[in-house]
Order: C-alpha cells, then structure tokens, then sequence
C-alpha cells in the first residue's frame, strides 16, 4: 500500500457542500474583496485565538511583513529570528531593510532558546520574531521575559501552530502583532494563499488593515504607502466553514502522534518529538530524527511512503542570503537539524492502516 505524505479527502470530501455553498453565496453576493465573509471570518478568528483583533490578508509572508512595518521596524534594525525555521520569517525582516539576527533552538524542542536570547541583542534590536516550529508552542514566558527587560516587541510566526498553547494561553495572543498562514497545508488551510495578523491593540489592528488596503482606510484617499494585500472572500467563506473543525483535526493530529511516539518507542537510532512542559504541540508536522535520514527516506519511498523535509538547508546557507556571509558552521544546531529532520505523514484521517505501513518500514530499516 502507498501512504502519501499528506491527503486532503478526510478534511474536505465530508465539506464539499457546505464548502460549495459557501463558495456559491460570495459568488451570487457579486461582491469579491474585503466584503461580509472577511469581516465574519476575522471577528470568527480572533475569537478563536482569544484576541481581541485579526486582520486576514494574502498570505503569512505577507501578516509577517506587515507585522513588522506596522511596529516601525526600518532600515538598520536588527530583528532576532531563529535559526532554523522556514525563510518566510527571515524575509519578512529583510523586506523592511532590518537585518534578520539568528539564534539557535532548544536541542529538544527546536524552537527559539530563551537562554541564548540576550547574547543576540544590540541597540538595534526592535523585535523577536518566535516561530512555533512543526506546531508545538514556544517557552513564551521566557521569549516574553527577555522581550520586556530589554524592551523589544514580539512578533510570533504562528503560521505551523494554530491552537496550540503556552501555559493554557493560545499562540497568536502574545506578540504585539502575530502573524498565521493559511495556505492549504497549514493547520487551518484556505483553498489557495490566505494569512492573517492577531492582536489585541486596536490602533496596531488599524494600521495593518491600513497597510494591507494601499495605506487607506476611506477609498481613495491615501494616508500612507501601503500595499495590496488583501484575504479574498472566497477564501474567507472556505475559511469559515473549515474553522469550526479545526479542534477535531487538532486531537486527531495528536492521537496520531501519540501512535506514532508509541509505535517508533526504543529505537537507538531515531529521535522521537519532544514535547515541553507547559506547551502544547498540534502537529502541523511529525518531525523524527536520525543520522541516517537519507537512507530512511528511500527506504520509505520504495515502501511507498511519502515524506519532506523540513527544511533541507537552513536559511543562513540559501543562496539567497550569501550576502550576510555566514560559513558552513555559523549555526550549526541549525545545520544539523537540516542533516537529519524528516516528516512522516500525518493528517486527519490517516488511517490506522495508514499508520502501520509507515511504522512497520520504518522499524524495517532500523531492524
Ligand atoms: C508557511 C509558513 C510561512 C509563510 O506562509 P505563506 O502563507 O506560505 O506565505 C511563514 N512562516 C512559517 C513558519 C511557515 O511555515
């Protein structure tokens, strides 16, 4: 049997009339950009999120570059990042013209090491940027703690962890401003690009929908330079009817990781998810690790088996960032996550068939 890395049918074959009919309405409502579906499904969000504020927009890229433009963060700042996450976070930074500071993870969690914070900071520090890796939620209070004394902002990268939760308290309501995905296979996916912004101030919620609406509030009239970054109604109204399922999907994605942590038990070799005490982890993805992740990945391959990897090379060696000219061993946490991290699938509606091909190949290979 074939298990593919990730399958959309469970989610949305039991939708697809209430998804339909959604699409229908703003269809026959002839009106396509920021109209009543994007207004319910911010006020439905925020709620969601235990904020007082969303503003959705294209995409996270974009929630996170706003986030940042909104708080002021300019040419010469310095924005801290973690070193291993997707480049969304570290281009959001430089797409203001602030220079992306990376800080390596805790070796157990993978998300941003509240202890290696300050050695980061500079007088050009504005903000910290926490990603909420594979789903599982950052040590808040320590981010927070660093962020206050020295008097930084927080902006959490929430694209991967939509209803996961720090202390009881749900990621996205921390930060002055916290940026989410909802691309089809985020947590919480759209039918296409879709982000959104949570806060809890009113005034930072205006500027966003200012920014993302050409720096305008009133039609016409420009208050200051923005953009084109808007959530489309259509997406909006799928939005709307996938979000009362999202803490259903979110208990399936931990029983499955719960299989899968008891399944993969006792294997010297692999390195199993570890979850924080105090965080909360849904599983955007299954990440195990092991020396060998290049084999296992064939092995799982010819068995059928479909995986990623997340994230093959770690932003400070992309091309794309020669520029800051970080060498091979800059960040080497990062590196070596990079070497050895691999996602098995997981879903809502995997399977327990589904389930067993993939543990059974993997104790296979270790066998
Ligand atoms: C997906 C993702 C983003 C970017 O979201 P898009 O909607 O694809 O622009 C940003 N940060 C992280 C950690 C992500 O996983």
């Amino acid at each position: 049997m074939s298990v593919p890395f990730l399958s959309f049918a469970a989610q949305h074959d039991p939708l697809r009339e209430e998804i339909m009919a959604a699409i229908g309405q703003v269809y026959d409502s002839h009106y396509y950009v920021l109209g009543e579906s994007v207004r319910q499904f911010e006020r439905e969000y925020a709620a969601f999120s235990g904020v007082a504020h969303c503003v959705g927009v294209a995409n996270g890229l974009d929630a996170l570059h706003l986030a940042l433009i909104a708080l002021g963060v300019g040419e010469g700042d310095e924005v801290i990042v973690p070193s291993n996450t997707y480049i969304a976070t570290w281009l959001a930074a430089t797409f203001v013209g602030a220079v992306p500071v990376p800080v390596e993870p805790d070796a157990a969690t993978y998300n941003l090491d509240p202890a290696r914070l300050e050695a980061a900071i500079t007088p050009r520090t504005k903000v910290i940027m926490p990603v909420h890796l594979y789903g599982q939620a950052c040590d808040m209070t320590g981010i927070l703690a660093v962020a206050r004394k020295h008097g930084l902002a927080v902006v959490e990268d929430n694209a991967q962890a939509q209803g996961a939760a720090w202390q009881g308290q749900l990621t996205g309501s921390f930060g002055e401003l916290n940026a989410t995905s909802f691309y089809p296979g985020k947590n919480l996916g759209a039918l296409g690009d879709a982000g959104g912004l949570t806060c809890q101030d009113a005034a930072l919620a205006e500027r966003v929908r200012t920014l993302r609406n050409y720096g305008s509030q009133q039609k016409y009239y420009n208050e200051r330079i923005g953009y084109n970054s808007r959530l489309d109604e259509l997406q909006a109204a799928v939005l709307r009817v996938k979000l009362p399922h999202l803490a259903a999907w979110t208990a399936e994605r931990q029983r499955l990781a719960a299989e899968y942590d008891a399944r993969l038990a006792g294997l010297p070799e692999l390195i199993l998810p570890r979850t924080a005490p105090g965080a909360t982890h849904v599983y955007h993805l299954y990440v195990v690790r092991t020396a060998r992740r290049d084999a296992l990945q064939q092995h799982l391959a010819a068995a059928g088996i479909g995986t990623l990897i997340h994230y093959p090379v770690p932003p400070h060696r992309q091309q794309a960032y020669a520029s800051l000219g970080y060498a091979e061993g800059a960040f080497p946490l990062a590196e070596e996550l990079a070497r050895t991290s691999l996602s098995l699938p997981l879903w809502p509606g995997m399977t327990p068939a589904d389930l067993d091909a993939v543990c059974d190949a993997i104790r296979g290979f270790f066998h």
